[in-house]
């Protein structure tokens, strides 16, 4: 190999920002891939591809598009989500505590983000199928989210892949960091284990972009708690996070919280990882998140959250780790035929896990490991108490709640009266973990005295402070696309100084 300036470890969303950043700012870059070249690209390889952002109008939207002669546009009401909403819906997740520096910043970049990555030919769509409703003849976005890379997580990675090579970067698969080498406290170079055997590459620089530790069982009970020893894993088998390792052996501080996790409820019998091998449509399928319009038992035969607490943009990504911390780490979602319609293309397919009955008495009989008399009690007080006066509505908060119940429901509440009726088996699956390294806004590592490490940067599910007790839909691609694009900057800027 070539000396290169900077290497950048590993191959999703924001180790390619880095590189294609770092490249731009004319640094010779190497990156560093784990996995074989048919599992890179990390979990945002299995992403929607959806980027949340800050927008205020269709001015922001509309030059992002690939497509901006869509017929539908024309009857699109994708409202606003001006800085201030996103800010809140971050801050809701603080547990009381204010917005951190990097909330502000994730923020404040997040369309610059967009329009950053469109200048690299990466080009958006409407989610017109996942994030909006037809109402009056219009569609109409909820949930502040609104758009997604075209060809979702696979199409980002694959163009994203493109444009750094095209830009002159070089990648190496099978090609796992071990250790970042320094000799008299400066970065030297990186040692890797590369196609079955030790290797070494020189560089004054370093951009760790290799993800959070959610596929370390060990990690994971260690700081999450005994359950998530059995949690699915949603993405990639190789987030272990010895990112964290190599950048604590330079003394690099950790920030953020790392009892808190982004979690989804799943399909009870899915794989224990993610498959990229599966058709990309097929693998979204074990995800569960429609349950807004139905209620969830768990194994007691009892609810145990508010399922229409807000969008499931604002719910889902906590609710995985409420089904894990039920009895047997699961739950049944069930709906009546009334609101079929409603729910994703996921709950649709014929490897989704369901039983069917035409009456509730039927159904309950048939829900695995719960209690059925309690389960049937359940849904005759839920029924029982849905306020019908008040018009149900999914495109807007509709208020049409449970009343009297111990646990109410607070929107998009029906009786469930309509048959068939379906009852979905799920557990919680781990998508990433939020506690990570110290960053600043540049990217750069900081130590426990808050002084940059010199040469070491990182990016994406490696920065902590982000994220705490919860997560709005979508931000996890923009955070990467924003340190990512920020850490390559300053790396090559590092570069160019030595
Ligand atoms: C099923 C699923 C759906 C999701 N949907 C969305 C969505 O629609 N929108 C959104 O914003 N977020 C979504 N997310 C979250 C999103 O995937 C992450 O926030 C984001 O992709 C993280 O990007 P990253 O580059 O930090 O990590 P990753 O994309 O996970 O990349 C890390 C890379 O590092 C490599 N690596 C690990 N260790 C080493 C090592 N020692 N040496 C070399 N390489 C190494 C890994 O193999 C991997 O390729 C989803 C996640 C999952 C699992």
């Amino acid at each position: 190999m070539q000396k290169c300036d900077v290497i950048v470890v590993g191959s999703g969303n924001a180790a390619l920002c880095a590189g294609i950043s770092a490249l731009e700012h004319g640094a010779r870059v190497l990156i560093v891939e784990k996995a074989t070249f048919e599992e890179m690209g990390g979990n945002s390889r299995y992403t929607a591809g959806a980027m949340r952002f800050a927008y205020d109008s269709n001015e922001d939207l509309l030059p992002l598009l690939k497509d901006p002669n869509d017929e539908r546009i024309a009857i699109t009401d994708f409202g606003s989500y001006p800085k201030e909403k996103f800010l809140a819906d971050l801050k809701h997740f603080n547990e009381g505590e204010p917005i951190t520096e990097l909330q502000q910043f994730l923020v404040d970049e997040s369309l610059p983000a967009l329009q950053w990555l469109a200048t690299h030919h990466i080009k958006f769509a409407p989610i017109y199928s996942r994030q909006s409703f037809m109402k009056d003849g219009k569609y109409i976005f909820w949930g502040g989210l609104t758009l997604e890379a075209e060809g979702e997580g696979n199409g980002l990675v694959m163009d994203e892949l493109k444009r750094f090579q095209d830009l002159g970067g070089t990648i190496l698969y099978d090609c796992a960091a071990t250790e970042i080498v320094t000799d008299k406290g400066k970065i030297v170079g990186l040692t890797c284990h590369y196609q079955g055997q030790d290797a070494f590459f020189e560089t004054p620089s370093v951009i760790l972009g290799c993800g959070g530790f959610e596929a370390n069982k060990e990690l994971r009970i260690r700081y999450l708690g005994d359950k998530w020893g059995d949690a699915k894993v949603r993405g990639t088998r190789h987030n272990l996070g010895h990112g964290l390792t190599m950048a604590t052996q330079l003394g690099a501080a950790l920030n953020g919280y790392f009892g808190g996790c982004h979690a989804t409820p799943m399909d009870r019998y899915m794989p224990e990882y993610g498959n990229l091998n599966i058709p990309h449509i097929e693998r979204k399928h074990y995800r569960k998140i429609s349950y807004l319009f139905g209620v969830m038992l768990n194994a007691n035969g009892e609810r145990f959250v508010d399922e229409g607490a807000d969008f499931r943009n604002y719910t889902y990504a906590q609710f995985g780790k409420a089904v894990l911390e039920q009895p047997l780490s699961i739950a049944w979602q069930i709906f009546d035929a009334k609101v079929w319609h409603l729910l994703y293309g996921e709950y649709k397919t014929s490897d989704a896990s369901f039983v069917e009955a035409n009456t509730l008495e039927e159904l309950v009989a048939q829900l695995t490991d719960v209690n059925p008399q309690q389960a049937l009690e359940t849904l005759r007080n839920y029924n029982a108490a849905v306020r019908q006066d008040k018009p149900f509505d999914p495109t807007i908060k509709d208020g049409r709640c449970t009343e009297g119940l111990t646990l109410n429901k607070t929107n998009w509440a029906n009786v469930l009266d309509t048959p068939p009726f379906r009852a979905y088996p799920v557990t919680g699956g781990i998508t990433f973990t939020y506690g990570g390294l110290k960053v600043n806004q540049r990217g750069e590592v900081l130590n426990t005295e808050g002084v940059p490490i010199a040469g070491l940067f990182a990016c994406g599910e490696m920065v902590g402070g982000v994220f705490f007790h919860g997560y709005p839909g979508g931000s996890g691609l923009t955070s990467g696309t924003i340190f990512g694009r920020y850490a390559g900057q300053s790396a090559a800027q590092f570069c160019s100084l030595i």
